[in-house]
């Protein structure tokens, strides 16, 4: 099974792949850890999408669905998570004939709705331990009093530089004009779910595991 999960900057997409990716052996594709990996080993391509990445403004569909082409060659008996891609109508369009390509299906696209103030409090309070990923919230989800993470033991925790509000204006404005056409698109080929992603974490997670069966 291959899924999308959908929704603006903070939705709780990356929270919920990690989930499935436990739960059911999935691979979470997501386009924004990829970039920040080429950006952080300084790679021509990282060194060219920094700025763009700071700004909170969208890479090139060619670069993104090249970083997805170069995934789905990998195996993935649980199927793919695609967190964060596709975030344009081209990049959908790519992503459906590289599926076509390799005789896969698109069996789910999840739709996260989260109010824009909701969204605003949970990025301007996330951070990430820098060793296993996992996401910690300052609000819903601490780092635990010992500074230690609960899944890893690391102690390094890190908080990404353009989650800030002026980033994040651009970030939710790009979501607006360019991501949530693709509500539509899905509704029409009838693969959509939306679900309530201002249900706490666990609630998220049943909401979705119905949607997926
Ligand atoms: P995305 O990948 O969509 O940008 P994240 O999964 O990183 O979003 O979640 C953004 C922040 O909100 C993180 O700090 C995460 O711990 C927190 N979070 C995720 N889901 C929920 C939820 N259902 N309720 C409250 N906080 C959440
Ligand atoms: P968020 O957690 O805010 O949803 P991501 O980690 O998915 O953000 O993405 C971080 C940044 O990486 C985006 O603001 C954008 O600059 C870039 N990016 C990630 N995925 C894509 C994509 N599919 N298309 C274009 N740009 C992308
Ligand atoms: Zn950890």
């Amino acid at each position: 099974m291959n899924i999308i999960l959908l929704g603006p900057p903070g939705a709780g997409k990356g929270t919920q792949a990690k989930i499935l990716v436990d739960g059911r052996g999935m691979v979470q594709l997501s386009t924004g850890d990829m970039l920040r990996a080429a950006k952080s080993s300084g790679t021509d391509m990282g060194n060219k999408v920094a700025a763009v990445m700071e700004a909170g403004q969208l890479v090139t569909d060619e670069i993104v669905i090249g970083l997805i082409a170069e995934k789905l060659d990998g195996e993935a008996s649980g199927g793919f998570i695609f967190d964060g891609f596709p975030r344009t109508l081209a990049q959908a369009d790519a992503l459906g004939a590289l599926l076509v390509s390799k005789g896969a299906s698109l069996d789910h696209v999840i739709e996260m709705q989260v109010d824009d103030q909701a969204l605003v409090d949970r990025i301007t309070s996330r951070s990430t331990c820098g060793s296993c990923g996992e996401g910690y919230n300052d609000i819903s989800k601490p780092i635990p009093a010992n500074g230690i993470c609960s899944k890893c033991n690391g102690s390094d925790f890190q908080r990404r530089s353009d989650d800030n509000e002026d980033s994040l204006k651009n970030r939710l404005m790009a979501y607006y004009k360019e991501t949530s056409p693709l509500i539509g698109y899905y509704y029409a080929k009838e693969v959509l779910t939306s679900v309530d992603g201002l249900a706490d974490i666990d609630e998220v997670e049943s909401s979705i595991s119905s949607a997926l069966g």
